[in-house]
């Protein structure tokens, strides 16, 4: 017999083996694998598996594991490859993969890579400058990482939905824990509870006879700085739900220079800790939609613009999306998985700038026609024109017609005024004097505010501009002195801030400890 003839036994050999136990059903583990598994439980407790760290037991356990298994070639996991290979040092390969290796080892032609000393060598150990790879190298210790494993879907039978339809708050609960934390915006308040109360309503029943119930996506316009993130945080974190925030500044067309929009459903399934199904009935937040408005009078295509809006309708609507795992991007080296966005709920929010403007035009089109006309600044000083918007004027913003149409609840936020900017600082439940007040506790020294002194900081936001966000970069100017200065003296007990130390015509009010000796 020659080494060819050898060589290609051997391979029809295994070929035969592998069909018999695919056709038998039989697992297809390897027997060297059976062997290692008995070895590991030899000296092991039956309850101590987890603790070993050993790349064995997810294999030998994985009934019980929490990830599923992802094929190392093709990077698909196991709800999707199928039945797996399990090699030594938790390497898997999948169905496929392993069927493709065999038939491209048995095209392989050893006999011209055997030297004509090795010819007689059965074992073919010592090809002249080849070596071979131990990929279990590449994965160091631990095998692919938890990050970019899969989060098994739970067994449908017996388990309680999770979101239960009596277990959602009513809408006025849903705003009045809104209120704890969020100043004002009593209408947006009131949209979004009723929104959301919809929303899960309609994810908790699933299907609703013939009447199907519309997501509630939303569209909230308002002035930087107003609370619009905030707002939606906050829900988040009431309800319990994972919540993603995207840039729409960052998102362009799939395949140019940014992020994809479909990362905007990896960021979801990140936050939601990789598990599918808590993050198809996340939030998912878009900031700054006003930017990726159609842009005028330009020749190039418009990758960052109308083409994302585009891009972001099957998603808005509910569509089977296919993301990387513990990634951005998709390439090669990260499993995929498909999430459904129709239970997922989308609020894009902007300032758009402009749009004023626009609602000017169209309401003081209609009001000077005619006998009845009325004079062309009446709404120059309507402080509430933006609660005025209709989507006409949306669009003609350069908002496509299909995309405003998929955002069907749109309400707007006022911007902040001074008594507004004066509660925020000390009303809601985390409010930033509050965390200054808690932090001097912790240093057995009580912090109070004046009334002229929060008016003070508050008129000092108001003439920058940016909304609320002022208000944090004023009190941490003027702390930072009594941040720095109280520590150093045991004896001081009360610090009052006062209206003229924020406008630094004075100093705080410090009052010494009962029973402490005076200040020299
Ligand atoms: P934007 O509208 O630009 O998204 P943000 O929601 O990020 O503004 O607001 C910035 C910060 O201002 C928030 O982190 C929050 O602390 C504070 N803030 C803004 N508006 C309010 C409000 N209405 N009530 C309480 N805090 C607010």
């Amino acid at each position: 017999m020659t080494d060819k003839d050898r060589i290609d036994m051997q391979d029809e050999d295994i070929e035969s083996m592998l069909e018999e136990e695919l056709e038998e059903g039989k697992d297809c583990v390897p027997d060297f694998e059976d062997a290692e598994d008995e070895a590991n439980t030899q000296g092991d407790e039956p309850g101590d598996k987890s603790d070993q760290g050993k790349s064995g037991d997810s294999s030998k356990d994985s009934g019980e594991s929490e990830y599923e298994d992802v094929c190392f070639i093709c990077r698909r996991p196991e709800s999707k490859a199928g039945r797996m290979f399990k090699m030594p040092n938790n390497i898997c390969v999948c169905d496929d993969c392993m069927h493709k290796t065999m038939d491209s080892i048995s095209q392989f032609d050893y006999h011209g890579m055997l030297g004509p000393n090795m010819g007689n060598m059965p074992n073919m150990t010592g090809m002249p400058n080849i070596s071979f790879l131990n990929i279990s190298d590449l994965q160091g210790e631990g095998g692919i990482p938890n990050k970019q494993k899969l989060k098994k879907k739970k067994k449908k039978e017996g388990a309680e939905p999770v979101l239960d339809i009596k277990n959602i708050p009513a809408p006025h609960k849903i705003k009045a824990s809104l209120d704890e934390y969020v100043v004002g915006q009593e209408h947006a308040k009131k949209v979004i509870s009723v929104a959301v109360y919809n929303h899960y309503k309609r994810v908790a029943t699933n299907t609703m006879d013939e009447i199907e119930i519309e997501k509630s996506n939303m569209l909230m316009i308002g002035p930087t700085g107003c609370g619009k993130t905030y707002l939606v945080k906050t829900l988040a974190k009431l309800l319990d739900v994972p919540l993603a925030i995207a840039d729409a500044t960052s998102l362009t067309e799939a395949g140019y220079i940014g992020d994809d929009i479909e990362s905007v459903i990896s960021k979801l399934l990140a936050a939601a800790d990789n598990d599918v199904e808590k993050a198809e009935r996340g939030i998912v937040f878009i900031d700054e939609i006003d930017k990726i408005a159609k842009k005028k009078n330009t020749t190039s295509r418009d990758v960052s613009g109308e083409s994302v809006q585009q891009g972001m309708l099957k998603l808005l609507e509910g569509a089977e999306v296919e993301v990387p795992v513990g990634a951005n991007s998709k390439n090669a080296m990260v499993p995929l998985t498909t999430i459904n966005t129709r239970n997922i709920l989308f609020i894009c929010g902007g300032a758009f700038p402009d749009l004023e403007q626009i609602i000017k035009e169209r309401l003081t089109k209609s009001s000077t026609m005619g006998f009845a006309g009325e004079l062309k600044d009446r709404f120059d000083k309507d402080k509430n024109i933006l609660s005025k918007v209709t989507v006409e004027d949306i669009k003609k913003f350069g908002m496509i017609p299909e995309f405003i149409g998929r955002l069907p609840v749109i309400f707007t936020l006022e911007g902040l005024t001074q008594d507004m900017m004066v509660k925020i600082l000390s009303e809601p439940r985390n409010a930033i004097l509050k965390q200054y007040q808690k932090l001097l506790e912790l240093d057995e020294v009580k912090l109070q505010f004046t009334d002229d002194a929060l008016q003070a900081i508050a008129s000092k936001a108001m003439e920058r501009d940016t909304g609320a966000r002022a208000l944090r970069s004023i009190i941490e100017e003027f702390m930072l002195d009594i941040m720095y200065e109280i520590p150093k003296d045991d004896n001081i007990g009360t610090v009052t801030i006062t209206g003229d130390y924020i406008n630094g015509t004075g100093g705080p009010l410090i009052e010494i400890r009962q029973g402490a000796l005076p200040m020299k």
